[in-house]
């Protein structure tokens, strides 16, 4: 889905952002983005079990060019606050463009952010601590979208609202990733694939397929 997102804001440690990512594949959001301290180039560990190949993680060095980025495509951004006046989450319709904007773990959203975002929405909590973890919480609004999306029929099954390359890129990737990483290499286009999912051409013979 190119139309469900997340924008975080300085969230840094690698198991939250590989976390993170991997809720993002799970639903089926290729592209994330990221406001990162200066300097600090985002890492994953293990927990993304590969996601972010397969996520997009997009930099930007402040929230300004991040957030007209994703207005100009059309999101409506979604600001995690905790304050009450926040709009509780599932009051909310997110089968439109919806962009979700998490705060750094220690202090949230940045007041300029929070200024920035379209509406600001929380998910209620009953427990003594006041707040979750920033990937629980992007997991819970992400698979909110889903649910709302998957009731409303919306989700995509055959790549709808991709490009065809980018369908084509995809499937190549996930279907024959020892191949692609060699067109890569060498700076080819992918094959072509017939119904079966087989490669149109032949290719050297020491290249490890994945049937
Ligand atoms: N002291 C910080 C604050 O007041 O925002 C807590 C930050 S919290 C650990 C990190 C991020 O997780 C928040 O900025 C928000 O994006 C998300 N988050 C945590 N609990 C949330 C909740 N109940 N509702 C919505 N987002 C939440």
């Amino acid at each position: 889905m190119q139309n469900l997102t997340v924008l975080l804001e300085e969230v840094e440690k690698p198991h939250n952002l590989s976390a993170i990512l991997r809720s993002c594949d799970a639903v089926g959001a290729l592209e994330a983005h990221a406001i990162s301290k200066k300097n600090i180039v985002p890492t994953f560990n293990s927990t993304a079990q590969g996601s972010q190949k397969w996520v997009k993680l997009n930099n930007y060095d402040n929230i300004h060019v991040a957030i007209s980025n994703l207005k100009d495509k059309g999101f409506r951004l979604y600001g995690t606050n905790l304050e009450t006046s926040s709009r509780d989450y599932r009051e909310c319709d997110f089968c439109g463009p919806t962009a979700f904007v998490l705060g750094a773990e220690k202090w949230g959203l940045s007041r300029e952010a929070s200024s920035l975002v379209d509406e600001a929405i929380y998910i209620p909590m009953k427990g003594m601590v006041q707040s979750l973890n920033v990937s629980v919480a992007t997991a819970i609004l992400l698979f909110e979208a889903f649910r709302q999306r998957d009731s409303a029929g919306v989700i995509p099954k055959n790549g709808e609202g991709l490009s065809v390359k980018l369908y084509r890129d995809r499937l190549f990737e996930w279907a024959y990733p020892e191949v692609a990483k060699w067109c890569r290499k060498i700076q080819r286009p992918y094959p072509g694939l017939n119904d079966k999912g087989e490669i149109l051409e032949d290719l050297p013979r020491n290249l490890k397929m994945r049937y």
